[in-house]
């Protein structure tokens, strides 16, 4: 039975609670709600407040070069790197604030895009590639950079790669597959974060790319930054937002600034049972404890393998949870897997939207619990 549009908009769990045992569950988006459950424990500790004369100016920082930056953001965010150990914030490096890192991601494609070349800059990156890739790369048909597929197999010189580690859609580790001169990297990190997988150690690429939506779990703040090596590449970055959007909201800096702020302080101070990482990796093993279980009981699915390695933010061996299970559909004739999983009322997304085939599917890890309970029991249920 085929699920119509506006059937999914009424009962679907996309931003809410299932309604029912027989609801369509929709696991399509990252959407990181898993995390409430956290935050509401952590009570008023969260909460800012916002006096009506704040925040109205456009400028938060003349003297930085990114002067739409809150110190105070700016601050948390070095803050937490340094407390997880997952990426250099030495003083030479640029922090650059976006409206979700998605904008951060345009701001670096306008950066490294030479403004006089001849022919558009080549976009690549590696299958199964994250799917917002090509289309936020195209949807405006610039003539600076042109979605080029998958880099393993392209071929030239001049080239941007996207590098997203831990990869989404399938959770592997990655490093750049191309090099040459003319290349240029961007390193999407929005998972490199202990709840998802080791911190094998800081990284320190060109350009760095981060979001509150998935490390603290606030999507709806809509806040990433940049960390930048290159003082001209930030600068044009900054361009960019400054033509874009004339700056990043204030209210949700401030906003994160006190999350990320009450993150760290529940790492450090010592005998605190608040520590975000440590609730995000419990979660994250129970869940992939409870889908690998399932997957193997249904007999007709499989997932990835990953090895565990040494953290060294908890100085434990941990193993690879990832914020997305990439489930391959081994049934015999079932070719397009999205199609199957939707006719039992479970929407993902297809393999195909990753540049692969449609025997696999991404399936959200992050919804709130009675939704990953109910996909757990509806998984059970398919032969
Ligand atoms: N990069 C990756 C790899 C993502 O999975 C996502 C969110 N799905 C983003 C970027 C976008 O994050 P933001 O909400 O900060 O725009």
């Amino acid at each position: 039975e085929m699920v119509s549009a506006e059937e999914i908009s009424v009962s679907s769990t996309a931003g809410s609670r299932p309604t029912s045992k027989d609801a369509i569950i929709n696991l399509d988006h990252g959407d990181p709600t898993v995390y409430e459950a956290f935050w509401k424990r952590m009570g008023e500790r969260g909460d800012i407040v916002l006096p009506g004369w704040q925040t109205m100016s456009y400028f938060s920082d003349v003297s930085n070069l990114c002067w739409f930056l809150e110190p105070e953001f700016a601050h948390q965010v070095r803050r937490l790197h340094s407390l997880v150990g997952n990426a250099v914030v030495d003083d030479g490096r640029f922090i650059i604030v976006g409206t979700g890192s998605t904008q951060l991601f345009q701001a670096s494609l306008y950066a490294l895009s030479p403004p006089d070349a001849a022919e558009p800059m080549s976009v690549v990156s590696a299958i199964p590639y994250y799917s917002s890739y090509p289309t936020v790369t195209d949807y405006l048909r610039s003539g600076l950079y042109r979605w080029a597929g998958d880099a393993s197999t392209f071929e030239g010189d001049a080239y941007i790669e996207l590098v997203c580690s831990p990869n989404n859609p399938d959770g592997s580790i990655r490093e750049a597959v191309l090099s040459s001169k003319n290349g240029k990297t961007i390193h999407d990190l929005a998972y490199y974060w202990p709840q998802y997988t080791p911190i094998t150690g800081a990284a320190d690429h060109d350009i760095m790319l981060f979001t509150v939506s998935k490390s603290t779990g606030h999507a709806g703040a809509r806040l990433g930054w940049a960390l930048v090596k290159d003082k001209d590449v930030a600068k044009r970055m900054i361009k960019f937002i400054e033509l874009n959007t004339i700056g990043v909201s204030k209210d949700s800096q401030l906003r994160v600034a006190k999350i990320l702020k009450v993150v760290s302080d529940g790492h450090e101070l010592p005998g605190n049972k608040h520590r975000l990482f440590e609730y995000g990796r419990r979660v994250m093993s129970v869940r992939w404890r409870k889908l690998r279980a399932a997957v193997k009981a249904s007999g007709i699915f499989s997932l990835p393998e990953f090895q565990s390695s040494l953290c060294r933010f908890t100085g434990e061996e941990t193993e690879t949870y990832p914020a997305f299970a990439w489930l391959k559909c081994e049934k015999e004739g079932v070719e397009d897997c999205e199609s199957f999983l939707r006719n039992h009322k479970l929407l993902t997304r297809s393999g195909r939207h990753f540049g692969v085939e449609a025997k696999y599917v991404r399936i959200s890890m992050l919804d709130r619990d009675e939704t990953f309970d109910l996909f757990i029991h509806r998984l059970l249920s398919l032969r």
